[in-house]
Protein backbone atom coordinates (compact mmCIF):
# COMPACT_ATOMS: atom_id res chain seq x y z
CA UNK A 1 0.00 0.00 0.00
CA UNK A 2 1.61 3.45 -0.76
CA UNK A 3 1.83 5.66 2.20
CA UNK A 4 0.14 8.85 3.06
CA UNK A 5 2.68 11.59 2.21
CA UNK A 6 3.60 13.73 5.40
CA UNK A 7 4.74 16.89 6.80
CA UNK A 8 5.90 17.26 10.68
CA UNK A 9 5.87 20.37 12.34
CA UNK A 10 5.32 21.36 16.25
CA UNK A 11 2.12 23.32 16.10
CA UNK A 12 -0.39 22.72 13.31
CA UNK A 13 -3.03 25.39 12.58
CA UNK A 14 -6.11 24.65 11.21
CA UNK A 15 -7.35 27.90 9.34
CA UNK A 16 -5.54 30.97 8.17
CA UNK A 17 -7.91 33.71 9.16
CA UNK A 18 -6.93 36.33 11.90
CA UNK A 19 -7.12 33.87 14.62
CA UNK A 20 -5.06 31.31 13.04
CA UNK A 21 -2.55 33.70 12.39
CA UNK A 22 -2.06 35.23 15.84
CA UNK A 23 -1.54 31.45 16.84
CA UNK A 24 1.07 31.25 14.38
CA UNK A 25 2.33 34.54 14.97
CA UNK A 26 2.72 33.83 19.09
CA UNK A 27 4.15 29.70 18.32
CA UNK A 28 6.56 30.67 16.01
CA UNK A 29 8.41 31.95 18.50
CA UNK A 30 10.61 29.39 18.87
CA UNK A 31 8.78 26.78 17.32
CA UNK A 32 7.89 24.45 13.87
CA UNK A 33 4.69 25.84 12.90
CA UNK A 34 2.49 25.04 9.89
CA UNK A 35 -1.04 26.52 8.99
CA UNK A 36 -3.34 24.74 6.76
CA UNK A 37 -6.07 26.68 4.77
CA UNK A 38 -8.51 25.19 2.34
CA UNK A 39 -8.24 28.19 0.02
CA UNK A 40 -5.52 30.69 0.03
CA UNK A 41 -6.06 32.18 3.33
CA UNK A 42 -7.97 35.29 4.48
CA UNK A 43 -11.40 33.71 5.23
CA UNK A 44 -14.29 35.91 6.79
CA UNK A 45 -11.51 38.19 8.40
CA UNK A 46 -10.48 39.45 4.80
CA UNK A 47 -13.94 40.15 3.90
CA UNK A 48 -14.65 41.93 7.23
CA UNK A 49 -14.56 45.40 8.52
CA UNK A 50 -11.53 45.20 10.20
CA UNK A 51 -13.06 46.78 12.98
CA UNK A 52 -10.94 45.62 16.11
CA UNK A 53 -12.68 46.31 19.84
CA UNK A 54 -9.96 47.80 21.83
CA UNK A 55 -9.98 50.49 24.94
CA UNK A 56 -8.30 50.94 28.29
CA UNK A 57 -6.37 54.03 26.87
CA UNK A 58 -5.00 52.94 23.64
CA UNK A 59 -2.42 54.89 21.72
CA UNK A 60 -5.43 55.94 19.35
CA UNK A 61 -7.79 56.55 21.96
CA UNK A 62 -5.23 58.98 23.85
CA UNK A 63 -4.31 60.51 20.60
CA UNK A 64 -7.81 61.51 19.75
CA UNK A 65 -8.50 62.99 23.33
CA UNK A 66 -10.65 60.35 24.32
CA UNK A 67 -10.72 58.99 28.26
CA UNK A 68 -11.13 55.33 28.76
CA UNK A 69 -10.06 53.04 31.88
CA UNK A 70 -9.66 49.32 31.68
CA UNK A 71 -12.96 49.31 34.71
CA UNK A 72 -14.70 51.10 32.55
CA UNK A 73 -14.56 48.78 29.21
CA UNK A 74 -15.12 45.97 31.67
CA UNK A 75 -18.20 47.42 33.03
CA UNK A 76 -19.51 47.99 29.55
CA UNK A 77 -18.52 45.28 28.39
CA UNK A 78 -19.81 43.00 30.98
CA UNK A 79 -23.31 43.94 29.84
CA UNK A 80 -22.59 42.40 26.29
CA UNK A 81 -20.40 39.25 27.05
CA UNK A 82 -23.23 37.70 30.01
CA UNK A 83 -21.56 34.26 30.41
CA UNK A 84 -19.97 33.92 27.52
CA UNK A 85 -16.66 33.96 29.76
CA UNK A 86 -15.76 34.17 33.46
CA UNK A 87 -15.33 38.05 34.80
CA UNK A 88 -11.57 37.08 35.33
CA UNK A 89 -10.67 36.43 31.79
CA UNK A 90 -13.14 39.81 30.79
CA UNK A 91 -11.18 41.86 33.20
CA UNK A 92 -7.55 40.21 31.53
CA UNK A 93 -8.95 40.90 28.11
CA UNK A 94 -9.77 44.33 28.71
CA UNK A 95 -6.61 45.10 30.73
CA UNK A 96 -4.47 44.11 27.85
CA UNK A 97 -6.24 45.56 25.02
CA UNK A 98 -3.65 48.47 25.01
CA UNK A 99 -1.05 46.16 24.53
CA UNK A 100 -2.47 43.94 22.42
CA UNK A 101 -3.69 46.54 19.51
CA UNK A 102 0.13 48.00 19.97
CA UNK A 103 1.29 44.12 18.83
CA UNK A 104 -0.44 44.03 16.20
CA UNK A 105 0.94 47.04 15.22
CA UNK A 106 4.36 45.99 15.86
CA UNK A 107 3.54 43.06 13.25
CA UNK A 108 2.17 45.79 10.64
CA UNK A 109 -1.17 46.49 11.48
CA UNK A 110 -2.08 50.17 10.82
CA UNK A 111 -4.71 51.57 13.42
CA UNK A 112 -5.65 55.65 13.28
CA UNK A 113 -7.04 58.02 16.16
CA UNK A 114 -9.29 60.40 14.02
CA UNK A 115 -12.80 60.15 15.51
CA UNK A 116 -15.88 59.84 13.99
CA UNK A 117 -18.44 62.16 14.90
CA UNK A 118 -21.72 60.44 14.52
CA UNK A 119 -23.17 57.18 15.25
CA UNK A 120 -22.81 54.64 12.66
CA UNK A 121 -22.68 51.18 11.43
CA UNK A 122 -18.89 51.91 9.94
CA UNK A 123 -17.18 54.43 9.44
CA UNK A 124 -16.31 56.40 5.98
CA UNK A 125 -12.83 56.44 4.85
CA UNK A 126 -12.15 59.56 7.25
CA UNK A 127 -12.53 58.50 10.34
CA UNK A 128 -11.40 55.23 12.12
CA UNK A 129 -12.07 55.23 16.04
CA UNK A 130 -15.73 55.26 16.48
CA UNK A 131 -18.54 53.67 19.29
CA UNK A 132 -18.45 50.38 18.04
CA UNK A 133 -21.54 49.07 20.11
CA UNK A 134 -24.23 50.27 22.49
CA UNK A 135 -21.42 52.29 24.64
CA UNK A 136 -23.80 55.49 24.84
CA UNK A 137 -27.15 53.84 25.55
CA UNK A 138 -25.16 51.48 28.35
CA UNK A 139 -23.81 54.93 30.14
CA UNK A 140 -25.77 54.97 33.12
CA UNK A 141 -23.73 51.57 33.79
CA UNK A 142 -20.64 52.46 32.90
CA UNK A 143 -18.42 55.34 31.01
CA UNK A 144 -19.03 54.97 27.62
CA UNK A 145 -15.91 55.59 25.07
CA UNK A 146 -15.28 54.73 21.82
CA UNK A 147 -13.69 51.44 21.07
CA UNK A 148 -14.25 50.53 17.60
CA UNK A 149 -11.09 50.55 16.09
CA UNK A 150 -10.84 50.63 12.27
CA UNK A 151 -7.48 49.45 10.50
CA UNK A 152 -6.69 51.90 8.51
CA UNK A 153 -7.07 51.42 4.89
CA UNK A 154 -9.78 52.97 2.40
CA UNK A 155 -13.19 50.18 2.32
CA UNK A 156 -14.23 47.79 4.04
CA UNK A 157 -10.67 47.05 5.62
CA UNK A 158 -10.57 43.69 6.67
CA UNK A 159 -8.15 43.09 4.09
CA UNK A 160 -5.61 45.00 5.15
CA UNK A 161 -5.70 43.44 8.48
CA UNK A 162 -5.13 39.71 6.49
CA UNK A 163 -2.68 41.15 4.12
CA UNK A 164 -0.10 42.48 7.46
CA UNK A 165 -1.04 39.53 9.33
CA UNK A 166 -0.05 37.16 6.54
CA UNK A 167 2.98 38.97 5.84
CA UNK A 168 4.29 38.61 9.85
CA UNK A 169 3.49 35.34 9.64
CA UNK A 170 5.63 34.66 6.42
CA UNK A 171 8.60 36.40 8.11
CA UNK A 172 7.89 34.41 11.59
CA UNK A 173 9.67 31.23 9.69
CA UNK A 174 5.65 29.79 10.20
CA UNK A 175 4.88 27.60 6.60
CA UNK A 176 1.31 28.03 4.71
CA UNK A 177 0.68 24.91 3.22
CA UNK A 178 -2.78 26.07 0.78
CA UNK A 179 -5.85 24.47 -0.83
CA UNK A 180 -5.56 21.72 1.75
CA UNK A 181 -8.36 20.91 3.76
CA UNK A 182 -8.43 19.22 6.94
CA UNK A 183 -10.66 16.26 7.00
CA UNK A 184 -10.08 14.53 10.74
CA UNK A 185 -7.49 14.43 13.35
CA UNK A 186 -4.97 11.84 14.58
CA UNK A 187 -4.95 10.79 17.74
CA UNK A 188 -2.38 8.29 20.06
CA UNK A 189 -3.31 5.80 22.24
CA UNK A 190 -3.73 8.04 25.03
CA UNK A 191 -6.28 10.23 23.38
CA UNK A 192 -3.69 13.01 22.54
CA UNK A 193 -4.26 14.94 19.04
CA UNK A 194 -0.94 14.43 17.59
CA UNK A 195 -1.71 15.43 13.73
CA UNK A 196 -4.19 16.31 11.14
CA UNK A 197 -5.79 14.19 7.85
CA UNK A 198 -6.20 16.31 5.24
CA UNK A 199 -6.65 16.52 1.35
CA UNK A 200 -4.60 19.07 -0.17
CA UNK A 201 -4.45 20.00 -4.15
CA UNK A 202 -0.54 20.21 -3.51
CA UNK A 203 1.00 17.77 -6.28
CA UNK A 204 -2.72 17.99 -8.29
CA UNK A 205 -2.51 19.45 -11.60
CA UNK A 206 -1.16 23.39 -12.02
CA UNK A 207 -4.54 24.16 -13.94
CA UNK A 208 -6.91 22.49 -11.52
CA UNK A 209 -5.17 24.61 -8.29
CA UNK A 210 -5.22 27.62 -10.61
CA UNK A 211 -8.94 26.93 -11.33
CA UNK A 212 -9.08 26.36 -7.61
CA UNK A 213 -8.00 29.63 -6.33
CA UNK A 214 -9.48 31.85 -8.75
CA UNK A 215 -12.94 30.64 -8.86
CA UNK A 216 -12.96 30.64 -5.20
CA UNK A 217 -11.56 34.11 -5.38
CA UNK A 218 -14.19 35.06 -7.63
CA UNK A 219 -17.03 33.61 -5.60
CA UNK A 220 -16.20 35.33 -2.36
CA UNK A 221 -18.11 38.23 -2.00
CA UNK A 222 -21.01 37.30 -4.27
CA UNK A 223 -20.88 34.13 -1.67
CA UNK A 224 -21.49 37.06 1.08
CA UNK A 225 -23.54 39.68 -1.04
CA UNK A 226 -25.57 37.54 -3.55
CA UNK A 227 -25.15 34.16 -1.71
CA UNK A 228 -27.67 32.30 -4.03
CA UNK A 229 -24.97 33.17 -6.92
CA UNK A 230 -22.09 32.36 -4.76
CA UNK A 231 -23.27 28.76 -4.06
CA UNK A 232 -23.47 28.47 -7.71
CA UNK A 233 -19.57 30.23 -8.29
CA UNK A 234 -18.52 28.15 -5.64
CA UNK A 235 -19.84 24.20 -7.01
CA UNK A 236 -16.77 23.55 -9.34
CA UNK A 237 -14.70 24.50 -6.50
CA UNK A 238 -16.06 22.10 -4.29
CA UNK A 239 -15.54 19.33 -7.66
CA UNK A 240 -12.05 20.22 -7.79
CA UNK A 241 -11.51 18.87 -4.32
CA UNK A 242 -13.13 15.60 -4.38
CA UNK A 243 -11.88 15.09 -7.93
CA UNK A 244 -7.91 16.37 -7.90
CA UNK A 245 -7.45 16.85 -3.63
CA UNK A 246 -5.10 13.89 -2.36
CA UNK A 247 -4.47 12.68 1.39
CA UNK A 248 -1.83 14.75 3.24
CA UNK A 249 -1.00 13.98 7.27
CA UNK A 250 0.57 16.44 9.16
CA UNK A 251 2.10 15.35 12.43
CA UNK A 252 1.77 17.52 14.92
CA UNK A 253 4.24 17.12 17.50
CA UNK A 254 2.99 20.20 20.36
CA UNK A 255 -0.65 20.86 19.64
CA UNK A 256 -3.01 21.18 16.61
CA UNK A 257 -5.07 24.63 17.06
CA UNK A 258 -8.33 24.62 15.21
CA UNK A 259 -8.90 28.20 14.12
CA UNK A 260 -11.41 27.35 10.60
CA UNK A 261 -14.40 29.82 11.36
CA UNK A 262 -17.99 29.22 12.47
CA UNK A 263 -20.96 27.47 10.53
CA UNK A 264 -22.90 29.81 9.15
CA UNK A 265 -22.13 28.04 5.75
CA UNK A 266 -23.60 25.19 6.62
CA UNK A 267 -27.48 25.08 6.28
CA UNK A 268 -28.37 21.60 8.12
CA UNK A 269 -26.21 22.92 11.14
CA UNK A 270 -28.14 26.31 10.89
CA UNK A 271 -31.11 24.51 10.84
CA UNK A 272 -30.11 22.08 13.98
CA UNK A 273 -28.83 25.30 16.16
CA UNK A 274 -30.08 28.33 14.89
CA UNK A 275 -33.94 27.50 13.13
CA UNK A 276 -35.05 30.92 13.58
CA UNK A 277 -32.58 32.65 11.50
CA UNK A 278 -33.70 31.73 8.06
CA UNK A 279 -34.13 35.47 6.72
CA UNK A 280 -30.75 36.58 7.62
CA UNK A 281 -27.79 36.79 5.13
CA UNK A 282 -24.55 34.90 5.81
CA UNK A 283 -21.57 36.37 6.92
CA UNK A 284 -18.45 34.33 5.99
CA UNK A 285 -17.24 32.27 3.25
CA UNK A 286 -18.05 28.61 2.45
CA UNK A 287 -15.12 28.14 4.88
CA UNK A 288 -17.28 28.66 7.76
CA UNK A 289 -19.22 24.70 7.48
CA UNK A 290 -18.64 24.21 10.87
CA UNK A 291 -15.77 21.84 9.94
CA UNK A 292 -13.39 22.89 13.04
CA UNK A 293 -15.75 22.50 15.33
CA UNK A 294 -17.03 18.98 13.69
CA UNK A 295 -13.20 18.04 14.14
CA UNK A 296 -13.20 19.22 17.91
CA UNK A 297 -16.47 17.19 18.53
CA UNK A 298 -15.11 13.89 16.77
CA UNK A 299 -12.40 14.22 19.14
CA UNK A 300 -14.41 14.68 22.42
CA UNK A 301 -14.68 18.60 22.31
CA UNK A 302 -17.78 20.06 24.10
CA UNK A 303 -19.85 23.23 22.51
CA UNK A 304 -21.75 26.13 23.46
CA UNK A 305 -23.53 29.04 22.10
CA UNK A 306 -24.46 27.24 19.08
CA UNK A 307 -28.10 28.63 19.00
CA UNK A 308 -26.42 32.33 19.47
CA UNK A 309 -26.52 34.02 16.41
CA UNK A 310 -25.48 38.16 15.89
CA UNK A 311 -27.67 39.43 13.11
CA UNK A 312 -27.41 43.00 12.41
CA UNK A 313 -30.15 45.87 11.49
CA UNK A 314 -28.36 49.21 11.64
CA UNK A 315 -30.76 52.29 11.87
CA UNK A 316 -27.80 54.87 10.64
CA UNK A 317 -26.07 56.59 8.59
CA UNK A 318 -28.21 58.48 8.37
CA UNK A 319 -28.00 59.42 11.95
CA UNK A 320 -31.95 61.14 11.92
CA UNK A 321 -33.26 57.57 11.57
CA UNK A 322 -31.72 56.97 15.81
CA UNK A 323 -34.79 59.18 16.62
CA UNK A 324 -37.80 57.50 15.19
CA UNK A 325 -39.63 54.45 17.15
CA UNK A 326 -38.66 51.00 16.52
CA UNK A 327 -42.15 48.69 16.81
CA UNK A 328 -43.64 44.86 15.76
CA UNK A 329 -46.44 44.24 13.98
CA UNK A 330 -48.50 44.76 17.79
CA UNK A 331 -47.12 48.48 17.60
CA UNK A 332 -45.24 47.96 20.44
CA UNK A 333 -41.63 49.54 21.18
CA UNK A 334 -39.09 47.03 20.10
CA UNK A 335 -36.13 48.38 22.21
CA UNK A 336 -33.66 51.78 21.97
CA UNK A 337 -33.11 52.90 18.67
CA UNK A 338 -29.70 54.25 19.26
CA UNK A 339 -28.01 50.60 20.42
CA UNK A 340 -25.83 48.78 18.28
CA UNK A 341 -27.37 47.11 15.42
CA UNK A 342 -26.64 43.63 16.93
CA UNK A 343 -29.19 44.58 19.35
CA UNK A 344 -31.67 45.64 17.21
CA UNK A 345 -31.23 42.34 15.39
CA UNK A 346 -31.55 40.56 18.60
CA UNK A 347 -34.85 42.59 19.67
CA UNK A 348 -36.77 41.88 16.24
CA UNK A 349 -35.33 38.56 15.99
CA UNK A 350 -36.60 37.82 20.00
CA UNK A 351 -39.23 40.59 20.37
CA UNK A 352 -41.00 41.01 16.92
CA UNK A 353 -40.51 37.50 15.63
CA UNK A 354 -38.35 39.09 13.05
CA UNK A 355 -40.73 41.42 12.04
CA UNK A 356 -40.17 45.26 12.71
CA UNK A 357 -40.79 49.16 11.58
CA UNK A 358 -39.60 52.00 12.12
CA UNK A 359 -42.05 54.95 12.49
CA UNK A 360 -40.56 58.22 12.08
CA UNK A 361 -42.78 61.74 10.66
CA UNK A 362 -42.09 64.13 8.34
CA UNK A 363 -38.90 66.39 9.97
CA UNK A 364 -36.94 63.08 10.33
CA UNK A 365 -37.69 62.02 6.85
CA UNK A 366 -36.48 65.47 5.73
CA UNK A 367 -33.77 65.66 8.03
CA UNK A 368 -32.37 61.76 7.17
CA UNK A 369 -32.56 62.99 3.42
CA UNK A 370 -30.50 66.07 3.78
CA UNK A 371 -27.85 63.50 5.95
CA UNK A 372 -27.63 61.24 2.93
CA UNK A 373 -25.20 63.75 1.34
CA UNK A 374 -22.68 63.26 4.51
CA UNK A 375 -19.89 61.09 4.44
CA UNK A 376 -20.96 57.76 3.89
CA UNK A 377 -19.78 54.39 2.23
CA UNK A 378 -21.64 53.19 -0.87
CA UNK A 379 -23.26 50.45 0.61
CA UNK A 380 -24.27 52.48 3.67
CA UNK A 381 -25.92 54.83 1.00
CA UNK A 382 -27.52 52.46 -1.35
CA UNK A 383 -28.89 50.79 2.06
CA UNK A 384 -30.41 54.13 3.60
CA UNK A 385 -31.70 55.44 0.07
CA UNK A 386 -33.40 51.88 0.05
CA UNK A 387 -34.94 52.74 3.42
CA UNK A 388 -36.32 55.81 2.50
CA UNK A 389 -37.89 55.05 -0.54
CA UNK A 390 -39.10 51.28 -1.25
CA UNK A 391 -38.92 50.29 2.43
CA UNK A 392 -41.23 53.25 3.35
CA UNK A 393 -45.07 53.64 2.94
CA UNK A 394 -46.59 56.69 4.76
CA UNK A 395 -49.76 58.33 5.55
CA UNK A 396 -51.42 61.91 6.56
CA UNK A 397 -52.13 60.14 10.14
CA UNK A 398 -50.69 57.23 12.56
CA UNK A 399 -53.85 55.15 11.83
CA UNK A 400 -54.14 55.49 8.29
CA UNK A 401 -49.96 54.49 7.90
CA UNK A 402 -50.48 51.22 10.72
CA UNK A 403 -53.11 50.14 8.30
CA UNK A 404 -50.75 50.68 5.37
CA UNK A 405 -47.73 48.39 6.32
CA UNK A 406 -49.91 46.01 8.59
CA UNK A 407 -49.04 47.29 12.05
CA UNK A 408 -51.43 47.40 14.69
CA UNK A 409 -53.21 51.14 14.77
CA UNK A 410 -53.84 51.00 18.37
CA UNK A 411 -50.72 49.38 19.68
CA UNK A 412 -48.71 51.54 17.16
CA UNK A 413 -51.05 54.82 18.71
CA UNK A 414 -49.97 54.27 21.96
CA UNK A 415 -46.59 53.63 21.75
CA UNK A 416 -45.90 56.90 19.59
CA UNK A 417 -48.16 58.85 22.27
CA UNK A 418 -45.87 57.79 25.13
CA UNK A 419 -42.74 58.43 23.49
CA UNK A 420 -43.78 62.34 22.31
CA UNK A 421 -44.89 62.57 25.95
CA UNK A 422 -41.09 61.08 27.17
CA UNK A 423 -39.82 63.91 24.18
CA UNK A 424 -41.80 66.84 25.33
CA UNK A 425 -40.58 66.24 28.96
CA UNK A 426 -37.11 66.33 28.59
CA UNK A 427 -36.66 63.25 26.95
CA UNK A 428 -36.62 60.86 29.71
CA UNK A 429 -37.30 57.82 27.33
CA UNK A 430 -38.94 54.23 28.71
CA UNK A 431 -36.45 52.44 26.31
CA UNK A 432 -33.68 54.15 27.32
CA UNK A 433 -32.55 56.07 24.66
CA UNK A 434 -30.37 58.80 25.21
CA UNK A 435 -32.21 62.45 25.75
CA UNK A 436 -30.57 64.07 22.62
CA UNK A 437 -32.02 61.25 20.46
CA UNK A 438 -35.22 61.59 21.37
CA UNK A 439 -37.29 63.75 19.62
CA UNK A 440 -40.97 63.68 19.08
CA UNK A 441 -42.28 62.09 16.40
CA UNK A 442 -45.11 64.27 15.65
CA UNK A 443 -45.68 66.06 12.25
CA UNK A 444 -47.74 64.58 9.74
CA UNK A 445 -47.14 62.74 7.22
CA UNK A 446 -46.10 59.72 9.40
CA UNK A 447 -43.98 57.05 7.92
CA UNK A 448 -43.15 53.33 8.68
CA UNK A 449 -39.87 51.74 7.08
CA UNK A 450 -39.98 48.17 7.51
CA UNK A 451 -36.96 46.71 8.99
CA UNK A 452 -37.64 43.17 9.38
CA UNK A 453 -35.21 40.49 9.24
CA UNK A 454 -36.37 38.83 5.60
CA UNK A 455 -33.73 38.39 2.11
CA UNK A 456 -33.62 41.52 0.40
CA UNK A 457 -30.47 42.38 -1.84
CA UNK A 458 -31.15 46.33 -1.18
CA UNK A 459 -31.46 45.66 3.46
CA UNK A 460 -29.79 41.98 4.37
CA UNK A 461 -29.74 41.45 7.48
CA UNK A 462 -26.20 39.98 7.82
CA UNK A 463 -25.50 37.24 9.94
CA UNK A 464 -22.85 35.62 11.77
CA UNK A 465 -22.57 32.34 14.24
CA UNK A 466 -21.23 32.79 17.92
CA UNK A 467 -20.67 29.34 19.45
CA UNK A 468 -18.33 26.69 19.12
CA UNK A 469 -15.71 24.41 20.96
CA UNK A 470 -15.97 25.34 24.94
CA UNK A 471 -12.22 25.74 25.55
CA UNK A 472 -10.19 26.34 29.17
CA UNK A 473 -10.07 30.28 29.68
CA UNK A 474 -6.20 29.71 30.67
CA UNK A 475 -4.87 28.39 27.86
CA UNK A 476 -7.43 27.66 24.71
CA UNK A 477 -7.39 23.89 25.36
CA UNK A 478 -10.65 22.13 23.90
CA UNK A 479 -12.73 20.85 27.02
CA UNK A 480 -14.92 17.91 27.28
CA UNK A 481 -18.46 18.46 28.64
CA UNK A 482 -16.91 17.28 32.01
CA UNK A 483 -14.44 20.25 31.47
CA UNK A 484 -11.16 18.12 31.38
CA UNK A 485 -9.34 19.22 28.17
CA UNK A 486 -8.37 17.37 25.23
CA UNK A 487 -5.08 16.90 25.28
CA UNK A 488 -3.02 18.24 22.68
CA UNK A 489 -6.12 20.16 20.95
CA UNK A 490 -6.42 24.34 20.86
CA UNK A 491 -9.64 26.08 19.23
CA UNK A 492 -9.70 29.74 18.26
CA UNK A 493 -11.73 32.63 17.04
CA UNK A 494 -15.11 31.51 15.96
CA UNK A 495 -14.66 27.89 15.92
CA UNK A 496 -14.55 28.39 20.16
CA UNK A 497 -16.42 29.73 22.36
CA UNK A 498 -14.95 33.48 23.31
CA UNK A 499 -15.79 37.05 24.40
CA UNK A 500 -18.42 37.27 21.82
CA UNK A 501 -20.57 34.08 21.63
CA UNK A 502 -23.24 35.88 23.54
CA UNK A 503 -23.59 38.67 22.37
CA UNK A 504 -22.02 40.29 19.27
CA UNK A 505 -20.69 44.36 19.01
CA UNK A 506 -18.74 45.50 16.19
CA UNK A 507 -14.99 44.32 17.12
CA UNK A 508 -15.58 42.01 19.37
CA UNK A 509 -15.44 38.73 17.09
CA UNK A 510 -11.52 40.29 15.76
CA UNK A 511 -10.75 41.27 19.05
CA UNK A 512 -11.50 37.62 20.04
CA UNK A 513 -9.58 36.42 17.26
CA UNK A 514 -6.53 37.77 18.49
CA UNK A 515 -6.93 36.89 21.88
CA UNK A 516 -7.95 33.60 21.57
CA UNK A 517 -5.47 32.87 18.87
CA UNK A 518 -2.36 34.53 20.69
CA UNK A 519 -3.67 32.41 23.85
CA UNK A 520 -3.70 29.09 21.96
CA UNK A 521 -0.92 29.42 19.91
CA UNK A 522 1.13 30.12 22.74
CA UNK A 523 0.15 27.49 25.16
CA UNK A 524 0.77 25.08 22.36
CA UNK A 525 3.85 25.80 21.65
CA UNK A 526 4.73 25.07 25.05
CA UNK A 527 3.48 22.37 25.76
CA UNK A 528 5.50 18.74 26.19
CA UNK A 529 6.86 17.32 22.73
CA UNK A 530 5.47 13.97 22.37
CA UNK A 531 6.72 11.32 20.00
CA UNK A 532 4.79 11.52 16.63
CA UNK A 533 3.94 7.79 16.07
CA UNK A 534 0.30 8.25 16.18
CA UNK A 535 -2.78 5.19 15.31
C1 LIG B 1 -18.44 41.24 5.59
C2 LIG B 1 -18.00 40.97 7.03
C3 LIG B 1 -17.72 42.04 7.87
C4 LIG B 1 -17.30 41.80 9.18
N1 LIG B 1 -16.85 42.85 9.94
C5 LIG B 1 -16.31 42.60 11.16
C6 LIG B 1 -15.65 43.63 11.89
O1 LIG B 1 -15.46 44.74 11.41
N2 LIG B 1 -15.19 43.34 13.14
C7 LIG B 1 -15.32 42.09 13.70
O2 LIG B 1 -14.92 41.90 14.84
N3 LIG B 1 -15.88 41.09 12.99
C8 LIG B 1 -16.35 41.31 11.74
N4 LIG B 1 -16.87 40.27 11.02
C9 LIG B 1 -16.81 38.93 11.59
C10 LIG B 1 -15.35 38.46 11.56
O3 LIG B 1 -14.76 38.82 10.33
C11 LIG B 1 -15.23 36.95 11.74
O4 LIG B 1 -16.02 36.53 12.83
C12 LIG B 1 -13.76 36.59 11.99
O5 LIG B 1 -12.98 37.08 10.92
C13 LIG B 1 -13.57 35.10 12.14
O6 LIG B 1 -12.17 34.84 12.12
P1 LIG B 1 -11.61 33.36 12.22
O7 LIG B 1 -10.15 33.46 12.23
O8 LIG B 1 -12.30 32.65 13.34
O9 LIG B 1 -12.15 32.69 10.88
P2 LIG B 1 -11.83 33.06 9.35
O10 LIG B 1 -11.26 34.41 9.21
O11 LIG B 1 -13.06 32.77 8.58
O12 LIG B 1 -10.69 32.04 8.96
C14 LIG B 1 -10.96 30.65 8.95
C15 LIG B 1 -10.11 30.02 7.86
O13 LIG B 1 -10.22 28.60 8.02
C16 LIG B 1 -10.24 28.00 6.73
N5 LIG B 1 -10.87 26.68 6.89
C17 LIG B 1 -12.14 26.39 7.20
N6 LIG B 1 -12.32 25.08 7.31
C18 LIG B 1 -11.12 24.51 7.07
C19 LIG B 1 -10.65 23.16 7.05
N7 LIG B 1 -11.45 22.12 7.32
N8 LIG B 1 -9.35 22.94 6.76
C20 LIG B 1 -8.50 23.96 6.48
N9 LIG B 1 -8.90 25.26 6.48
C21 LIG B 1 -10.19 25.52 6.79
C22 LIG B 1 -11.04 28.97 5.89
O14 LIG B 1 -10.72 28.82 4.51
C23 LIG B 1 -10.60 30.32 6.45
O15 LIG B 1 -9.54 30.88 5.70
C24 LIG B 1 -17.25 40.48 9.69
C25 LIG B 1 -17.54 39.40 8.83
C26 LIG B 1 -17.87 39.63 7.51
C27 LIG B 1 -18.06 38.46 6.58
Amino acid sequence: MPQTPGIEADVVVVGFGAAGACAALEAAGGCDVVVLDRFGGGGATALSGGVVYAGGGTRWQREAGVPDSAEAMFGYLRTEVGDAVSPGTLRAFCEGSPEMLAWLERHGVPFHGSLCPDKTSYPSNRHYLYYSGSELSARNTAPPAPRGHRVHGRGTSGKVLYARLARAVAASGARVVRQTTACGLVTDEAGRVTGVECRTLRGGPAWARTGHQVLHQWSAKPWVYAPKLGRVLHRPVAWLERRYGRPLRVTARRGVVLAAGGFVANRPMMREHAPGYRGGLPLGTPGDDGSGIRLGSEAGGATAFLDRVSVWRFLSPPPALLTGVLVGADGRRLCDESRYGAAIGEAIMTGGKGRAWLFVDRATVALARRQLRGPALWFQRFQAWYLLTTARVSAPTVAGVAARAGVDPAGLAATVDAYNAAAIQGGNDPAGKPAELVRAQDRPPFSLIDCSVRPRLAYPAPMLTLGGLMVAEGTGQVCRADGAPVPGLYAAGRTAVGLCSHSYVSGLSLADCVFSGRRAGRHAAAARPVSTVST
